[in-house]
């Protein structure tokens, strides 16, 4: 239990835990399955050694209720189905909660086997550069190709892979992918750069390992700047020393950083001043909703000016519609990226959308 938890026994041997500024329900999941392992270890009472299982049932306010007394017996009511269950596991009041649960369950089990597998593809959304209309740069984008659910969105498997640590993993799988992909369209473009996204857990993790990107691109004498690594504005708000040495590791090697999702944070100017940020990228809410004269319109407007004042370039995300797009011209918005130029599509229709068959 964290500090600001609550747990409190009931009598016998039911007991009350009370979970307080969750992130998501992923962290619920996670806290729940911690109990039931910790608890499911043998406990040594004299010379004998004894085992007991665990049930939790789980209420969420407000959802299930909005008090104590109907979430308790809520909670109650979903300890029994867990019991009914077979024991040793958790299950929520609410059953779609509880599919929702079981489906990410699943997937995280099948994420392992997805790594070996082969199961994930790579692929490409160019960025365009907005007063010249030409694309030398692209993101990558995971896809997961799962065998029976079909095309799995990173937006439901990135959380998964993060809460287990298989993002690392994975993480280096895209890069390297990348890495491959961005040697041959130098060949066509020789200032090509691609962006990969890099979760703050594959920060935190064991910071030697990710020491290899570097290296990795050394090998193959491939310059930094052919790489754009994409953050997000929270990995900068706590800042450990490992994670400062590493921002600053990559930027000395001359691989470019970018904030990604700007302006649904804190959108600290400070933290742009602080680190050494190429790009930001304005998150593709605002985008959504720029109109001459919105509220939105203004603040892209004001993100661009301080931006370039502190030397930064602005990329807009989510571009959609010819309207969206002038209006960020007009702005200066240096680049921008969309369904109205494309979709996130294979290497094959990549190079054809850039280059014609030229390079086929
Ligand atoms: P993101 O980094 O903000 O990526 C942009 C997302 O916006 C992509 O969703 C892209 O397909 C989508 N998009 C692009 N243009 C438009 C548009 O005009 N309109 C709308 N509505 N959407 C647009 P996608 O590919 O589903 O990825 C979702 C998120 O998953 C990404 O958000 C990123 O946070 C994460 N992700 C994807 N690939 C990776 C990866 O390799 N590593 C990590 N750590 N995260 C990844
Ligand atoms: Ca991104
Ligand atoms: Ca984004």
């Amino acid at each position: 239990m964290r500090g600001d938890d609550t747990v409190a026994r009931m009598g016998g041997d039911e007991f009350t835990v009370i979970l307080t500024n969750l992130e998501n329900q992923l962290s619920t999941e996670r806290i729940a399955q911690n109990i039931l392992d910790k608890l499911s270890e043998p406990f040594h009472l004299g010379a004998e050694v004894v085992y007991i299982t665990t049930s939790i049932g789980i209420s969420v306010y407000p959802i299930d209720g909005d008090d104590v007394d109907v979430l308790l017996k809520n909670a109650d009511q979903a300890m029994y189905t867990a019991k009914e269950q077979g024991r040793n596991r958790y299950h929520y009041f609410t059953s779609s909660m509880q599919d929702a649960a079981l489906i990410r369950m699943h997937l995280s089990n099948d994420l392992r086997g997805a790594v070996t597998g082969s199961q994930f593809r790579l692929y490409y959304q160019p960025i365009v550069q907005l007063n010249t209309g030409n694309i030398y740069k692209a993101e990558a984008l995971i896809r997961w190709q799962h065998p029976v659910r079909g095309l799995v969105s990173p937006l439901e498997f990135i959380p998964i892979a993060e809460d287990t640590g298989l993002i690392v993993e994975i993480g280096d799988w895209v890069f390297k992918e990348a890495v491959s992909q961005v040697i041959k369209w130098r060949h066509n473009e020789p200032n090509f750069q691609i962006s990969v996204n890099r979760s703050p857990v594959q920060f935190r993790s064991n910071y030697k390992q990710n020491m290899h990107w570097i290296d990795h691109m050394l090998a193959l004498d491939l310059p930094g700047n052919s790489i754009c690594i994409e953050i997000t504005e929270g990995l900068l708000l706590d800042a450990r020393d490992a994670v400062i040495s590493q921002l600053d590791s990559y930027s000395k090697a001359g691989i470019e950083l970018s904030i990604d999702d700007f302006g649904t944070g804190y959108s600290s100017l400070a933290y742009l001043r602080k680190f050494s940020i190429d790009y930001v990228k304005i998150d593709k809410s605002f985008i959504s909703n720029i109109h001459r004269g919105s509220s939105d319109m203004v603040l892209c407007e004001a993100i661009i000016v301080m931006a370039h004042k502190l030397g930064k370039k602005v990329v807009a995300e989510g571009i959609e519609t010819q309207e969206q797009l002038d209006l960020l011209i007009a702005a200066g918005c240096d680049f921008g990226q969309g369904y109205l130029f494309s979709k996130p599509v294979i290497a094959g229709e990549f190079e054809k959308l850039v280059w014609g068959n030229a390079s086929a």
